[in-house]
């Protein structure tokens, strides 16, 4: 028992000493106290230091260029997609198009996808939900008209 607890002891140890070093990089002047001290007192923050650490890295960037930058191309084309198309509401998407543009994605986002059958008439440019009609809504998205598949959207 005295063993497991050593043991323990020298993981917080180690990961206290790690975080203040990484938390020192990342964050110079910054409070670590707080950090430590949940580290030094609960396991479970230990386990999730590098959560912590790295939740105020993207806190002020863009969704969408965080998903650039971490996830692959399938999940950053699912993100982009529902931004860009959202932010048609939030007078947003001015500057994602700007950002898209600039790393030559814009036209990854505005592509309207491959038919899953020849049937399908019309999609869904925010979810690229394909369906059988040829105008109308898409029922997953709130106020987005279906596009002609053959179409870009607009
Ligand atoms: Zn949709």
């Amino acid at each position: 028992m005295a063993r497991l607890g050593s043991a323990r002891l020298g993981f917080i140890v180690i990961i206290a000493a790690e975080f203040a070093s990484a938390s020192r990089a990342l964050y110079p002047g910054g409070d670590r106290f707080a950090g430590l001290a949940s580290i030094v007192l609960s396991p479970f923050s230990a386990i999730r230091a590098c959560v912590a650490l790295s939740r105020g890295l993207m806190a002020l960037d863009h969704p969408v260029a965080v998903a650039s930058a971490m996830c692959s191309d399938e999940t950053f084309l699912v993100v982009a997609r529902r931004f860009y198309f959202d932010a048609d509401r939030k007078d947003e998407r001015g500057d994602i198009e700007i950002f898209l543009r600039s790393i030559g994605r814009l036209d990854d986002v505005l592509q309207p996808p491959r038919p899953e059958t020849v049937e399908m008439r019309s999609f869904c440019p925010r979810c690229h939900s394909q369906y059988l009609k040829s105008n109308g809504d898409c029922v997953d998205c709130q106020d987005v008209a279906v596009q002609p598949l053959s179409a870009r959207p607009t």
